[in-house]
């Protein structure tokens, strides 16, 4: 059995549905690697026996609040304070290495390679490129980093109320230190901020290894319609509409079975 392993997070049945799919993506991948993922108690019993037939491991997890409002709300992200839970991840010292998956992630393309980096690289975050963005980073298990990091928290708060507000704080030398933990954009593409730069998601879009649907329009909100099986993308998003079906399509061929 491999040491390294993919992790996600979910705290509730509807981000199970994007942690179901995220791990067909992988396997799609062919990665060689172990998936794991964090549940909170909310989950039900009958989505993490979901989660049991593609995650080699299900590990409950306790909600860690930020308990932060005003930064939350500034954000207006409410809902993001549960990311704090993330932190619950450096505590799978069952394993070397872990590369860390948001749970509205896609996997496009095999990247075992990502398990040669060290902790902590990420991809710069869209919005601020000197910060990383937590979607996706590499880190390695250790109950001693989870202290540090809580006690780090508990002390300074985040700046965004959120997980990558703290990490970036935590790890504050990211963006000057040392290169190699700059993951090439590729590994987390956000797949609607980049309209911004419309013409490079075009040219580089065969080369994107993995997908982010950050923000507040998660693949699984998006209008389906079950006859056609064709998800209806409104035209500010039809650069991704493809990588929006194909979140569809693996929903279809692998995940829709299980829940029914
Ligand atoms: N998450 C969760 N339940 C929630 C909100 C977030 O399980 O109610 C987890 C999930 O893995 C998600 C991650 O935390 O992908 C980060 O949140 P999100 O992806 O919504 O933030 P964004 O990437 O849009 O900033
Ligand atoms: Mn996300």
């Amino acid at each position: 059995m491999s040491k390294f392993a993919w992790v996600t997070l979910t705290t509730n049945d509807t981000y199970s549905l994007g942690a179901l799919v995220l791990a067909h993506s992988l396997k799609r991948a062919k990665t060689a690697h172990q998936l794991a993922v964090l549940v909170s108690p909310n989950v039900s019993q009958a989505m993490r026996d979901r989660l049991k037939e593609v995650y080699n491991v299900v590990q409950e997890v306790n909600v860690l609040d930020s308990q932060d409002a005003a930064n939350l709300a500034l954000l207006s992200r409410p809902e993001l304070g549960v990311t704090f839970t993330k932190l619950h991840c450096w505590r799978l010292v069952q394993f070397e290495k872990c590369v860390f998956l948001d749970a509205d992630t896609l996997v496009l393309q095999n990247c075992d390679e990502l398990f040669e980096r060290e902790e902590l690289s990420a991809a710069p975050d869209v919005s601020w490129p000197d910060c990383f963005n937590s979607g996706v980073f590499v880190f390695k298990p250790s109950v001693d980093t989870f202290a540090q990091i809580t006690e780090f928290a508990v002390k300074n708060g985040s700046f965004d109320g959120g997980d990558q507000g703290l990490l970036n704080q935590f790890f504050a030398d990211w963006s000057t230190a040392d290169i190699k933990k700059h993951l090439p954009f590729v590994y987390n593409v956000t797949a609607y901020a980049s309209y911004c730069y419309l013409p490079a998601f075009k040219q580089f879009r065969d080369k994107i290894k993995i997908l982010h649907f950050a923000g507040k329009l998660k693949p699984w909100l998006i209008q389906f319609n079950s006859e056609t099986k064709v998800a209806s993308v409104s035209s500010e998003y039809a650069h991704a509409q493809d990588l929006i079906q194909l979140w569809w399509n693996i929903f279809c061929e692998n995940v829709i079975q299980s829940l029914s």
